[in-house]
């Protein structure tokens, strides 16, 4: 895990300029372009005369939720976090690595101030002495933007140097669970903690720190800026909000679509230009492989937070995957399977040696189902972090709704 130093700032320029690298950067919108359209100004009076209990209510009127997959109360975390005294940090998630996800990098290779801004917010809601940003390492075209743009927020005096400490993640999957993000931020291997202390009171080097997702702080500083009508002004089927699914798979428009949250997997394939020619829609992943799969017959849910809990399912971070006739259901969640057992961390048994059973199992021509259901209540009670309580989740709906292909 290395900083970006101004040092590092300086190769990666020279390297461009010598064309040794393969980052191409997009056009996006620069600090100088981002002032212009009145940016920073809600963090400049904020950080004037603001009341941080009026921006928290502003923050849970619009309905905002963690936009990283858990879905828990932005205004709430900032409370449990301010409730604890001394340094408190701020981390954010950039580590976006569930399989079919990338919104974030979509956000943050067009808008990256929006970002910065709703962080330095959040930020001065919870007085974090730092905030540390967790960056994907596998997105350099972002990891450039974010160094230059921060440099720039140092340069016109809006954070002080170092404030702002850019980290690059190394590859793991598993950094992107909260508790691993830290110990890799704090300089170990990522491995999960146990919970509780959750990390709004035990985090960073033992402080408070407030986790968010990229996405989330997007939505922070329009909300600051916009009013939280800019979220919960839009309603769909019984749920207020906006949500940026990541869709690809066997649709036209793959891609970031920004659509209420009360649309149902038929309005983002619509969004998304419709299915493939010469493909019937099969099944979808609604929120990365930890969601396992669902069938084309349940089609009239909200995609939204809580709204899938009865399926068994959930929304996670919105990374939709839609598969067709062509594909083989069996063969996706094995792969899912694969993937976890590949991400791992290793630490607890019933992850580490039950994601390596489950994928030998499911390679047989006919599952052992009993089998695979007892291992997959093993590995969802007994295991420390996410990774291994949701990996049984593609077994059993395969087993469940796709159950002529096992
Ligand atoms: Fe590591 Fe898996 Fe245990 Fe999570 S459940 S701590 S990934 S071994």
């Amino acid at each position: 895990h290395h900083h970006i130093d101004h040092a590092t700032l300086e190769k990666v320029h020279a390297a461009i300029a010598a064309g040794h690298t393969h980052a191409t950067v997009p056009e996006y919108e620069g600090y100088d372009a981002y002032i212009a359209d009145g940016g920073y100004a809600s963090l400049k009076s904020l950080r004037e005369n603001g009341d941080w209990e009026k921006i928290q209510e502003t923050v849970m009127d619009a309905g905002l939720r963690g936009l990283g997959g858990a879905g828990f109360p932005s205004g709430k975390k900032w409370g449990f976090v301010r409730a604890n005294e001394g340094t408190r940090y701020l981390a954010v998630n950039g580590d976006e690595g569930e399989p079919g996800t990338f919104k974030d990098r979509y956000y943050l290779e067009r808008t990256p101030h929006l970002f910065l801004e709703g962080m330095l917010i959040a930020a001065w809601a919870v007085e974090a002495e730092t905030c540390f940003i967790y960056m994907r390492d596998e997105y350099p075209a972002v990891l450039h933007i974010l160094a230059e743009e921060i440099r720039a927020l140092e340069e016109a005096g809006l954070v002080a140097k170092g404030y702002i400490d850019l980290r690059r993640g190394a590859g793991a999957y598993i950094c992107g669970e909260e508790s691993a993000m830290i110990e890799s931020i704090e300089g170990k291997r990522g491995l999960p903690r146990h919970r509780p202390p959750f990390v709004a009171q035990v985090g960073i080097f033992g402080k408070p720190t407030l986790v968010h997702n990229v996405e989330t702080l997007k939505w922070v500083a329009r909300i600051v800026r916009e009013g939280p009508e800019v979220l919960s002004s839009t309603e769909k089927n019984g749920r207020k909000g906006l949500r940026s699914y990541s869709i690809s798979g066997r649709v036209k428009k793959p891609g970031v679509h920004l659509l209420p949250a009360g649309s149902t997997i038929m309005d983002l394939i619509e969004a998304s230009g419709g299915m493939i020619d010469g493909h019937t829609f099969k099944a979808y992943q609604p929120g990365g492989p930890s969601a396992g799969l669902l069938p084309a017959s349940i089609n009239d849910v909200p995609m939204d937070f809580d709204t899938l809990q009865p399926l068994g399912t959930f929304i996670g971070s919105a990374a939709v995957v839609i598969l067709s006739d062509k594909d083989s259901a069996r063969g996706a969640a094995l792969n899912m399977l694969r993937f976890f057992e590949d991400e791992s961390c290793g630490q607890c048994t019933p992850c580490r040696v039950g994601c390596e059973k489950a994928v030998k199992l499911m390679q047989a021509d006919k599952w052992d189902q009993p089998l695979l259901e007892e291992l997959c209540t093993a590995m969802g009670d007994a295991s420390i972090c996410g990774l291994g309580q949701a990996a049984p989740n593609p077994i059993r709906m395969t087993m469940k709704h796709f159950a002529d292909e096992v």
